[in-house]
């Protein structure tokens, strides 16, 4: 420690800590005693970390073994006070927890605070987690007082939240934490009942609501008065009164997943998810089951009911929780559960876990795999459940966390069957709805052999695809890929109960059956009957295009542009360009409508000047219109314009 820094500074905040605060202060009017929750949640963490610690360096406890975070109401300071002997923090510790908003999270919450369009502050601040700073709801001064194991010296840090804190060192006996909230006057006063953080009774039914489970005791002094009674139990009246206090322990400290299923209510559950994992809203799903046998173990996990602001940009998992024989080992284990369920929070209570038990050695360890294979089968069935029994539920599910499921299906070859029935998409045939796989496949009609999709940026332009006319004519329902990982998935999957999926831009469209002879000859009869238009289009078009075919599947426009069934289609090709990949190209097929009056038009120039530029024209042309229908830019702009401009004066001519 420098000399300056044992003299007292005045710090300012960083700037997201300002505005964080402000808000703090002036915009949240609501459930503003969950500051009591946040704060005892940090000391209980504290605590954790130096018990942990000590496992492997005994001096860290300074002889002091007896966990416990005590609450001191004051009625004539008018401050509540919560201190803690966990692990406390050094003076640069204070400095980079306290001072500043080193998480991420917090820039992130703040910008997504301006856009303020669908969540509520409160929502808001269980998302992000913003936990200490929450004291300022209901303190207009406070003041933390802090000593780390070892440290000669403690530190005090105080602020009334306006941009800056004072920070210097201090005497401090015991090791750990104590903080002490000058409150604000609508939460001292007996007028406010409810809010009256100074009411022991009040303090005591908030411990029990919201740190019930804490593993540690959360004491508190009662103090009753009492006159004197003489030897046959009466009151002396004019003896002074008799002070008694008695230290209650506030919480039951029976860790929530050890108790039975049937003795916990929702509201248990739910305040313990929200308080151990930061989550302002109620989970969508509980998972609360015990296995005794080759592993045993108990585990609590929970569904959110929505998807963190960064879920899929962030490649960190959510991870469990463990603990051995209740004791907290780690946090964010993620070598339990697959990637594509990282979105599972919970834990996971087991004997057979050791205490110090390092990441290391985790990755290795026979029952870690085991329950975790357990794990998965049951959140798996759990989904499973909901999809069946609860459709609405999973839909709120699966627009959360369905691409992480798609993701899985993409990424991990080992996940595919076990997700595949977990799908859903938009299609042809639900308007408003989602269809799984299984009921697309319940309602084909016995001839038809594939699944259809089209794969796009929303409903509407897929509908309005080219290579949709057909089908759409034919009644044939045709699954919407809307989703950027979409296409990339069902590639991946390639087949549903054996009926392979089929792009509707892809190589043949295989409706032989939905033909009929007449129909299959006149494709026959026109293919062979333009051959040499054919070959001389591609021949004009020369590498642009692999082959050029005439189409069956185009009823209105006059051309499109498909790929063959190997290698990656076209919407792969723009994705993939969009994220910088561009080396994959699909290979192009040029597909040309026979009944199209411009058809007519190209196929009278060939036979008339196959040689003019007209004819190079014409081909161009429709390649580049081709290209622009599937979102791709003409190769050459200037030059399509020019050619359209031509083209439309020659018009004007004739
Ligand atoms: P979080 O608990 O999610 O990390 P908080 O804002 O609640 O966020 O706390 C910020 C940090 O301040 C904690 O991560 C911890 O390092 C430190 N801290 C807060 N309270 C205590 C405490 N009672 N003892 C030790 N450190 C604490
Ligand atoms: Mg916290």
């Amino acid at each position: 420690m420098t000399q300056e820094a044992t003299m007292k500074k005045t710090r300012e905040f960083q700037a997201e800590t300002k505005q964080l605060l402000d808000l703090m202060v002036h915009s949240i009017y609501t459930n503003r005693e969950i500051f009591l929750r946040e704060l005892i949640s940090n000391a209980s963490d504290a605590i954790d970390k130096v018990r942990f610690n000590s496992l492997t360096n005994h001096d860290l406890l300074e002889g002091d073994d007896q966990f416990e975070i005590f609450l001191i109401p004051d009625e004539n300071s008018r401050t509540l006070t919560i201190s803690d002997n966990g692990m406390g923090m050094t003076y640069d510790e204070v400095i980079e927890n306290i001072g500043t908003i080193a998480k991420s999270g917090t820039r992130a919450f703040l910008e997504k605070l301006k856009e303020r369009e669908t969540s509520t502050d409160q929502e808001l601040i269980g998302q992000f987690g913003v936990g200490f700073y929450s004291a300022f709801m209901v303190a207009e001064k406070v003041t933390l007082i802090t000593r780390a194991p070892g440290q000669a010296k403690g530190v005090k840090w105080k602020s009334t939240g306006d941009g800056t804190y004072t920070i210097e060192e201090i005497e401090k006996e015991k090791r750990g934490t104590t903080i002490v909230l000058a409150l604000k006057e609508e939460f001292r006063s007996a007028e406010h009942g409810e809010e009256n953080f100074l009411n022991r009774y009040t303090l005591q039914s908030l411990i029990k609501k919201y740190s019930d489970y804490i593993r540690y005791p959360i004491r508190m002094n009662f103090i009753s008065e009492e006159k004197p009674k003489d030897a046959e139990g009466k009151i002396i009246e004019d003896a002074p009164a008799k002070q008694t206090v008695e230290v209650r322990t506030l919480n039951s400290m029976t860790p929530l997943w050890v108790k039975n299923k049937n003795e916990i209510t929702k509201e248990e559950y739910f305040s313990f998810y929200k308080d151990l994992f930061h989550d302002w809203e109620d989970p969508l799903e509980i998972i609360h089951s015990k296995a005794e046998g080759t592993v045993e173990y108990t585990t609590l996990l929970f569904l959110p009911s929505r998807a963190p602001f960064d879920f899929y940009d962030r490649d960190t998992t959510a991870g469990i929780r463990l603990y051995s024989k209740h004791i907290f080992i780690m946090d964010k284990c993620r070598e339990i559960l697959p990637e594509y369920l990282k979105f599972v929070r919970g834990l996971v209570d087991s004997p057979d876990f050791s205490l110090n038990i390092s990441r290391e050695l985790l990755q290795h360890s026979k029952q870690l795999k085991l329950i975790g294979k357990n794990l998965e089968k049951s959140i798996l069935k759990t989904l499973e459940n909901l999809l069946t029994k609860d459709r609405p539920k999973y839909e709120t599910f699966w627009k959360e966390f369905g691409q992480a499921l798609k993701i899985g299906i993409y990424s991990d070859y080992q996940s595919r069957d076990k997700l595949k029935g977990l799908l859903l998409f938009p299609s042809s045939q639900s308007p408003d709805g989602l269809t799984s796989l299984e009921e697309y496949t319940g309602r084909m009609p016995e001839k038809q052999k594939v699944i259809y999709y089209a794969a796009g940026k929303d409903r509407a332009s897929v509908e309005r695809l080219p290579q949709m006319e057909l089908l759409k004519e034919k009644g044939i329902e045709v699954l919407y890929l809307l989703d950027r990982v979409d296409e990339f998935a069902i590639d991946a999957l390639q087949e549903f109960k054996e009926k392979k999926f089929q792009s509707i831009s892809r190589g043949d469209l295989q409706l032989d059956d939905f033909e009929s002879e007449t129909e299959k000859q006149d494709a026959e009869n026109l293919a062979k009957d333009n051959e040499s238009l054919v070959k001389a289009v591609k021949d004009r078009l020369g590498d642009k295009i692999a082959e050029v075919k005439i189409s069956s599947r185009l009823k209105t426009s006059a051309v499109c542009l498909v790929s063959d069934d190997n290698g990656i289609s076209l919407s792969m090709e723009h994705i993939l360009t969009e994220m910088n990949r561009a080396s994959f190209k699909a290979k192009r097929i040029l597909e040309l409508n026979p009944h199209h009056e411009v058809f007519a038009a190209l196929k009278k120039l060939h036979e008339t000047a196959p040689d003019s530029d007209a004819f190079t024209d014409y081909c161009d042309l429709l390649y580049t219109q081709a290209l622009l229908i599937e979102g791709l830019p003409p190769e050459d702009p200037i030059a399509f314009a020019n050619k359209v401009a031509k083209l439309m004066a020659g018009n004007e001519k004739n």
